[in-house]
C-alpha cells in the first residue's frame, strides 16, 4: 500500500507528464509525425563530438579503477576543472573542495536541501517555477513559500520576496534562464535581491541561502550575458548540470558549487558530501564526470535553438499572442487566449498541439511551449497554431 504522502503527491503530479501521455494517445492514432509535442524539456539535439569521443575513449581505457567507488564528492581532477571554469566565469576564487559532482541538477538540489533544512524550514520559490522544486523541498521536510515574479516581465519582485521572509526562511531558489519563461533575471534585480536578503539575515540573525539552479546557463541568445550569482550573493550555491548545455540528460551529471565566502562553508561542504552519499547517489556517474571534464567550454548548438525560438515567437506574435521574447533556455511562455489555460491546452489538443498549462508552473493563464524539438516539428506546427487561434477567436 502506498504511503499517504505519495498518494497525495501522485494526485498533484506534473502537468507535463499528463500532457505527454495525452500525446501518446494522439501519436497512436495519427502517427508521431502528425503530432506537435511541445511538452518535454528533453533536448532533440546530440551531445558535442568532444563528449561522444571522450565516452568512446573511456570505454577502451583499461586503467584499473575506472569503475570503482571514489570520494563521494567526485573525482578531484574533474572538480578542479569545474572550479577553474567557475573561477574564469565569475572571478570568485573556488577550488576543487567547493565543488561536489552530482546526479544532475535534480540530484544537486536534493543534496543541498537535505544539507540545510530543519523540519518546517521555509524555502522561497519564485513563480512561475519548475514544479519539481515543491517535491524536492517536501522530500526534506521543508515548506515551500511561493512568491510571484513581476507580472510585467517575470523578473523577481524583490519587495515581495523580502515581505515573505520569516525567521524560518532558510533558502530562496532562483532559476535563470528560467523554465518555463525563458527569462533571464537581470543583474540589477539580483543585486537588489542580495541586499534585501542581507538585511533580512541581519534582522532575524539567520542565514538565508540562495540556491541558483542554472541548467540553462549556456543557452542564451542575442549576446545576453548571464549575471554571475557567485559574485552577487555571499550565501550562494550554484546548482548546475550538463543535461541541457551538453544535451546529456540521460547521463545524470551535474554539480554543486558553494561560494567560499558563505557562512559555515566548511561544515556545509562536509554536509553536502555526506548527503550525496546517504541520499543513495553515493557519487555522480564515473564515466559522465570524466566525459564532461574536457568539454566545459563547449555548449549544445545554441544557434538552432535561437532559430526555433525566432520562428515560433514571430508566428505567435503575428497570431496575436502576448509573449515575452526569451533571452535563454528553450521555452516560450505566452498568455493563453482564454483565461482558463487548462481549457486552452485541451483546445490545442484538437489541433494535435501539445502544450503545458501554466497552472503546472504556478502561473495560470499561460501556456509553456518547449521548443527543444526538431525543426520539422516547429515548421509543421505553424498551421496548427493558426487553426487553434481561428477556433478560439471564432
Ligand atoms: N531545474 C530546471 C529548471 C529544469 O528545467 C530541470 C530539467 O528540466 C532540472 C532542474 C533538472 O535537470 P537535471 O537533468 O540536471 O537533473
Amino acid at each position: 500500500m502506498l504511503s499517504d504522502k505519495i498518494t497525495e503527491n501522485l494526485g498533484r503530479s506534473s502537468w507535463i507528464r499528463a500532457m505527454f501521455e495525452e500525446g501518446d494517445k494522439l501519436r497512436a492514432v495519427h502517427g508521431a509525425d502528425n503530432v506537435f509535442d511541445f511538452t518535454l524539456g528533453n533536448p532533440d539535439t546530440e551531445p558535442p563530438n568532444s563528449v561522444k569521443e571522450a565516452f568512446i575513449k573511456l570505454a577502451h581505457d583499461d586503467t584499473p579503477g575506472r569503475h570503482r567507488y571514489m570520494n563521494n564528492a567526485g573525482y578531484v581532477d574533474v572538480r578542479e576543472a569545474v572550479a577553474q571554469q567557475l573561477r574564469k566565469e565569475s572571478g570568485v576564487n573556488l577550488s576543487a573542495k567547493h565543488v561536489v559532482m552530482t546526479c544532475g541538477a535534480a540530484g544537486g538540489l536534493n543534496v543541498v536541501l537535505k544539507t540545510i533544512l530543519n523540519p518546517e524550514d521555509e524555502v522561497i520559490v519564485l513563480a512561475p517555477y519548475f514544479v519539481e522544486y515543491l517535491f524536492y523541498i517536501d522530500n526534506h521536510g521543508g515548506k515551500p513559500v511561493i512568491v510571484n515574479t513581476s507580472a510585467e516581465d517575470f523578473q523577481p519582485d524583490v519587495e515581495a520576496v523580502a515581505a515573505a521572509v520569516t525567521p524560518k526562511t532558510k533558502a530562496v531558489i532562483i532559476n535563470s534562464p528560467n523554465n518555463p519563461t525563458g527569462v533571464m533575471y537581470s543583474e540589477q534585480a539580483l543585486q537588489s535581491l542580495s541586499a534585501a536578503l542581507k538585511a533580512k539575515e541581519k534582522e532575524f540573525e539567520s542565514n538565508i541561502y540562495v540556491l541558483s539552479d542554472e541548467p540553462y546557463n549556456k543557452i542564451v541568445y542575442d549576446g545576453a550575458v548571464l549575471p554571475q550569482v557567485l559574485k552577487i550573493f555571499q550565501n550562494a550555491f550554484v546548482i548546475n548540470s550538463f543535461s541541457k548545455s551538453l544535451s546529456l540528460p540521460g547521463e545524470r551529471i551535474g554539480y554543486i558549487a558553494a561560494n567560499p565566502a558563505m557562512d559555515f562553508c566548511e561544515q556545509l561542504l562536509e554536509g553536502l558530501v555526506f548527503c550525496n552519499r546517504t541520499l543513495g547517489f553515493v557519487n555522480a556517474p564515473a564515466f559522465a564526470q570524466k566525459a564532461i571534464a574536457g568539454s566545459l567550454d563547449e555548449a549544445a548548438d545554441v544557434e538552432q535553438y535561437k532559430e526555433k525560438r525566432d520562428i515560433l515567437y514571430n508566428h505567435l506574435i503575428k497570431l496575436g499572442f502576448s509573449c515575452i521574447k526569451p533571452e535563454g533556455a528553450f521555452y516560450l511562455f505566452p498568455q493563453a487566449l482564454i483565461p482558463d489555460d487548462v481549457e486552452f491546452a485541451k483546445l490545442a489538443l484538437k489541433h494535435k498541439l501539445l502544450l503545458v498549462p501554466g497552472k503546472g508552473f504556478g502561473c495560470p493563464g499561460y501556456i509553456r511551449i518547449s521548443y527543444c524539438v526538431s525543426m520539422k516539428t516547429v515548421k509543421n506546427s505553424l498551421p496548427a497554431f493558426e487553426a487553434l487561434v481561428k477556433e478560439v477567436r471564432g
